[in-house]
């Protein structure tokens, strides 16, 4: 990794102050809602957090309401055959491959760890198809972890914009973000980047005229702006 850039002091809390006052009243991304409309069940969490990689929230939220209709704990969706997950969380991005690792993460949950999600980033790592973002995420709103930040490609994004990171992939920037921001941050990190990142600061084109913390960013890699509507 590349050496890291000395964020300006006072420039993260200024920062994220304002976000957490202009994300209020916009959508939340999608895995956050299920976990707050089912009481942070880290079961449901983690399933709902696997199928949303690559894939648009809304259609994230469809497939997890349907599979969640049909089996709510391990115990019953490892009951479910592949093709049966497959057919209700199509057509979120890589359903064939998710289906597999719901499915034996779902049989790993009851034979390894006792029908309970695990709570440590190392044993929730050895799961199927969980990596670190997932593992972070479950962490943090499953377990209420004050430790973890999850980075997911918005929050890798704008972290490099805002010049608070200087990294190639989001394991890096989330190693560059302990470093860069005080540890009260970190479970809201992913909350606050991930809404600005799909309303204000998208991937092409992002809304920096009307963006609200425009004066902190230096707009690091920023090419052409979107205009609002
Ligand atoms: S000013 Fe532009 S690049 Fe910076 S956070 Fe806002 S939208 Fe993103």
């Amino acid at each position: 990794m590349k050496v890291q850039p000395v964020v300006p002091r006072g420039r993260v809390p200024a920062v994220m102050r304002r976000l957490s006052r202009a994300i209020d009243g916009l959508d939340e991304p999608a895995v956050e809602k299920i976990a707050n409309d089912q009481q942070e069940d880290p079961f449901q969490v983690l399933i709902a957090t696997l199928l949303s990689a690559q894939t648009r929230d809304a259609v994230t939220a469809a497939a997890s309401e349907r599979l969640f209709k049909k089996a709510r704990t391990p115990r019953s969706m490892a009951k479910l055959t592949v093709n049966e997950i497959q057919r209700l969380i199509y057509p979120v991005s890589f359903y064939r491959h998710k289906a597999v690792h719901v499915k034996r993460t779902c049989e790993q949950i009851l034979t390894r760890f006792g029908g309970q999600v695990p709570a440590t980033m190392e044993a929730l790592l050895t799961l199927p198809g969980v990596g670190r973002k997932t593992a972070n995420l479950v962490l943090i709103l499953a377990h209420r972890s004050q430790q973890n930040i999850c980075v997911d490609t918005h929050v890798h994004r704008i972290s490099n914009r805002l010049g608070w990171a200087a990294t190639r992939t989001p394991d890096q920037t989330e190693h560059a973000l302990y470093r860069a921001t005080h540890r009260k941050w970190w479970p809201v990190v992913n909350l606050y980047l991930v809404t600005w990142g799909q309303n204000v600061c998208r991937p092409v084109y992002p809304l920096c005229d009307s963006c609200v913390i425009r004066d902190l960013c230096p707009r690091i890699g920023v090419g052409k702006v979107g205009k609002s509507k």
